[in-house]
């Protein structure tokens, strides 16, 4: 890695060996799925990668509701990015923010945590900085309705809801009792119906006995969206099935309604004010900002149009992998899954990969859909792949060994497997503390 130092620390000759002028850097930011794919891709390229990420660590983000339903510990479905240096010689991780990008001078800004601002030289760049959450022009909304996305989030939104069930049972005031056991989700996609459903089985089953003056089975727990159906993305009869089954878990689902305001006290829907100590945001994302220091064109959601070559037009040697790409295939947009990131980030690392060598650039992009899964609490998933449709409890034991295969090291598995057997067997859930700093901040 080529470093300039600009603020903080004194200007250094970077070590300037053979073997290090010889080698494309390529510098790749987000170590997320598509970033861990293209470094993973360029594994044995004579290049010298450095991996930037603000966070230490991947998150496997389909289980991230689990965190925030006090199913898993966040440290299950995390890995430290650092332990790929130790299986790949020609990566370096550093731990810092991207402030600015200059495809021009071929240099990103960054931030480093206790060491300042850095400018970093590449010749191959890739912005893997994926998604975060987006409140449609209403930010003043995040304060009250946190998204989930981060660990943070997470343990943010699993404090929400463990506080508001403690308050409703401290009070003697029945109606804020009632707005402390109401829980609103905004937004029915995977998160907000997955979410939901592991609510209403964390109150009716988890809490069962747990709380003198209250009964947490009588939590309301009601979904909002604005669209015709919940789950947009799967077929009708799949759509059917699964609002069918949240509404046996008790969840309200409630579709075509619009949330206007987002308030201390609860929502502001359709004209009706719904009070509510705990509104969760899980309606729409936007693109890292990063996209926009590229200067380059954008859809709505921030998101960067990119070719066929996952590059952007103003610079061939720049590309975007991963959610924050934009493309089609087929007249349909490619969607901001796991799978999609994961397969564009390889390309991407074989495309850098085969330039280095000096060979053309192979076949274009094609994303290979190999079928979209929800589920909808214990025993019930759908899936949809092709022209199959599945629902039900197989699907769910098929929801469950593929997500245990795909966490991202061994021993996540091995926990994993154990906190699900446990918690199937049991009812129960490991994660219900409440920490002392994270109290304050729910109301
Ligand atoms: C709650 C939730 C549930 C989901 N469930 C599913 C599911 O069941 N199945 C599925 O296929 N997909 C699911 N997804 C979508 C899937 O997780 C994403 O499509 C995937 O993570 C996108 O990968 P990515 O590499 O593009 O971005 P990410 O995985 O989001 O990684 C982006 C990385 O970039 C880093 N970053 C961002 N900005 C900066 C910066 N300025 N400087 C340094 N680093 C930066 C971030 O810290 C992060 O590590 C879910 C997403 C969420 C949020």
């Amino acid at each position: 890695m080529t470093t300039v130092l600009t603020e903080s620390l004194p200007q250094e000759e970077p070590p300037a060996t053979k073997a290090v002028l010889d080698k494309k850097r390529v510098l790749i930011v987000g170590g997320g799925f598509a970033g861990i794919a293209a470094a993973r891709a360029l594994k044995r390229a004579n290049v010298e990668i450095t991996l930037i990420d603000r966070r230490n660590h991947h998150i496997f983000q389909p289980l991230l509701y689990q965190v925030a339903t006090a199913v898993l510990a966040p440290s299950e479905i995390a890995a430290p990015i650092r332990q790929l240096e130790a299986k790949q010689k020609n990566l370096s991780v550093l731990l810092a923010e991207v402030k600015g990008i200059n495809s021009g001078t071929r240099t990103v800004d960054v931030y480093c945590p206790g060491i300042g601002s850095l400018k970093l030289e590449y010749d191959f760049l890739v912005i893997a900085a994926g998604m975060h959450p987006s409140y449609f022009g209403h930010d003043e909304f995040a304060r009250f309705a946190p998204g989930l996305k981060s660990l943070n989030d997470a343990e943010t939104i699993r404090t929400r809801i463990l506080s508001a069930f403690e308050l409703a049972e401290s009070t003697d005031d029945e109606k804020e009792r009632a707005r402390q056991m109401t829980f609103v989700l905004v937004g029915a996609g995977p998160t907000g119906v997955e979410l939901a459903a592991s609510i209403a089985q964390l109150a009716s089953v988890t809490l069962r006995n747990n709380f003198r003056k209250i009964d947490p089975a009588k939590s309301r727990i009601l979904l909002l969206d604005g669209g015709a159906r919940i789950l947009p993305t799967f077929s009708e009869s799949l759509s059917r099935k699964a609002a069918r089954r949240l509404s046996k878990l008790g969840v309200e689902v409630s579709t075509g309604v619009k949330v206007e305001k987002v308030d201390d006290q609860g929502v502001i829907a359709a004209g009706n004010r719904i009070p509510s100590a705990t509104v969760l945001w899980t309606a729409g994302v936007s693109a890292s900002p990063v996209i926009k220091m590229l200067g380059t064109k954008m859809d709505r959601a921030g998101r960067a149009f990119v070719g066929a070559f996952m590059d952007i037009p103003e610079a061939p040697n720049v590309f975007v992998a991963g959610d924050a790409a934009t493309m089609t295939q087929d007249g349909n947009p490619v969607p901001g899954v796991a799978q999609a990131a994961i397969q564009q980030g390889r390309f991407v690392g074989h495309v850098i990969a085969n330039r280095v060598r000096g060979r053309k650039d192979g076949r274009p992009f094609r994303y290979r859909n190999k079928g979209n899964m929800a589920v909808v609490g214990k025993n019930f998933a759908i899936l949809e792949s092709g022209h199959l449709r599945s629902s039900g409890f197989l699907t769910w034991l098929v929801w469950a060994a593929l997500h245990i295969l795909s966490l991202p090291q061994l021993q996540n598995r091995f926990r994993v497997q154990t906190q699900w057997l446990w918690s199937y067997l049991s009812g129960q859930r490991s994660s219900r503390l409440i920490s002392e700093g994270s109290r304050s901040s729910a109301s």
